[in-house]
């Protein structure tokens, strides 16, 4: 069973629709990379799943639960989490207090079913563990303002973590950095991924050639092909309308 389908979604904004009948699998624990030229609606796609808006027409199969047009917190809840989707950072809060947001809101919901409240000690286990994976412990009761950017994409990583979720979608989350800070951010998305589903989207293919196990391409709000990096890098079409004038950049 797949961790995510997505069954000829559509999503029109008045006459124009610019997601034209999507259909994607995701499996469980894969990396799979959404690239595609600027505007192909890429962030429209996260906005559908995410629960954010609401498609026209298809469905979106969450662990064979359709979530299309459901609201976020319940999509969330149900184990499927974008960064920023329930917790901004705080950006006058800790780092310690941002996670704590977040963890408490996951026991919440989890201590509600036994009908108990969360231990102090529970969400301050969680937190020095999140804190530790994040590399944020040196910086857990500074304000969050006060991260550096690279620092900050980190905490808003470990928001959309600690929600509790096993798939995972990022939205380029490495927009803005260089070379090191980029190659930083992959190997700790990779390590808080572990073991969990996660769909991001990204234009670097030498990123993608470390994370994705596969590919899929949006152009124009359809997915023109899915595959390893391997045949992603291969496929003509894929080279015409995307890859075409950047295999400088893709070696
Ligand atoms: P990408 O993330 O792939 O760059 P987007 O999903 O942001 O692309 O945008 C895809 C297209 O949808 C763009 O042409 C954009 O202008 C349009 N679009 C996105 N959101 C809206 C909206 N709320 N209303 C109208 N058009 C929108
Ligand atoms: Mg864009
Ligand atoms: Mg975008």
């Amino acid at each position: 069973t797949h961790a995510l389908e997505l069954r000829n979604l559509k999503k029109s904004f008045g006459s124009v629709e610019i997601i034209r009948g999507v259909n994607l699998d995701l499996r469980q624990g894969e990396r799979h990379a959404l690239i595609g030229p600027n505007g192909a609606g890429k962030s429209t796609l996260f906005h559908l799943i995410s629960g954010r808006i609401a498609p026209t027409s298809g469905e979106i199969l969450f662990q064979s639960q359709n979530i299309a047009g459901k609201p976020p917190a319940e999509i969330v809840r149900a184990g499927l989490s974008r960064s920023f989707q329930i917790t901004n950072i705080f950006p006058q809060m800790s780092v310690l207090d941002n996670l704590r947001c977040a963890v408490l809101w996951k026991l919440g919901h989890r201590y509600s079913i036994f009908r108990q409240t969360p231990t102090l000690p529970d969400v301050a286990i969680e937190c020095e563990r999140l804190l530790d994976q994040l590399g944020l412990t040196r910086r857990a009761h500074d304000t969050a303002d006060s991260l550096t950017y690279p620092e900050q994409r980190a905490l808003e990583l470990g928001l959309a973590v600690a929600s509790g979720a096993n798939t995972l979608l990022l939205d380029e989350p490495m927009a803005g950095m260089n070379h090191s800070e980029t190659e930083a951010a992959l190997q700790l998305i990779m390590k808080v991924t572990e073991g969990k589903t996660l769909l991001m989207v990204e234009h670097d293919m030498g990123v993608i050639f470390e994370m994705a196990d596969r590919i899929s391409v949006l152009v124009y709000g359809q997915i023109i092909a899915t595959g390893t990096p391997q045949e992603i890098r291969a496929n003509r079409a894929v080279q015409e309308a995307y890859l075409g004038t950047s295999e400088e950049d893709a070696a």
